[in-house]
């Protein structure tokens, strides 16, 4: 069985995205909207020589199940449980939300490994929050773009100890 690595975040970050990157299919909906993800969708990830399972989650789509035992939560929660590491995403280019700080207090009291994972960077308008996504306490984070492609080394350098 392929250890397994559950992609965590609010709506919008580009959980999806990452998720059909590393999958290299157009499986998990990628949408504007927030809320698309209604379910976990898995699948079988390759990074370089690096396999694994991958979950998408929807994960926080409603913004009380941050701080709400939901169902959203819940499933969130579930996907951790069998997870060998969880990447967390925050948005680039959005900053960090106070969303993203109580989703890193949480995930810092789980004692699952978590790698922070700051996408959108391409271009300049990320620079600001590569330095504030250390206030989140979760470590430096790998700066990548899910559309574009960049920062997948950094990723698979992060991963390679866990999986
Ligand atoms: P999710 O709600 O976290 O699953 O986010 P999605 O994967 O559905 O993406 C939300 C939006 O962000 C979509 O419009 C994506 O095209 C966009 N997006 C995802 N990754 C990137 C990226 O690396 N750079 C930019 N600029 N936009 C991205
Ligand atoms: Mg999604």
């Amino acid at each position: 069985m392929l250890p397994s690595v559950a992609i965590i975040g609010r709506p919008n970050v580009g959980k999806s995205t990452l998720f059909n990157r590393l999958v290299g299919k157009k499986i998990a909906l990628v949408d504007d909207q927030p809320g698309v993800t209604r379910d976990r969708r898995e699948g079988d990830a390759k990074l370089f020589d690096l396999k694994f399972r991958i979950v998408d989650t929807a994960g926080y789509e409603d913004e009380d199940a941050a701080t709400l035992p939901g169902r959203m939560r819940q499933q969130t929660e579930a996907a951790l449980a069998g997870a060998a590491v969880a990447l967390f995403v925050i948005d680039g280019r959005a900053g960090v939300t106070p969303l993203d700080e109580e989703i890193a207090r949480w995930l810092r009291s789980s004692d699952k490994p978590v790698i922070l994972v700051i996408n959108k960077v391409e271009g300049k308008q990320a620079e600001d929050t590569i330095y504030d996504a250390f206030s989140l306490g979760l470590g430096e984070g790998v700066a990548i773009s899910a559309e574009h492609g960049q920062g997948m080394a950094d990723l698979f350098e992060a991963l390679m100890p866990y999986v």
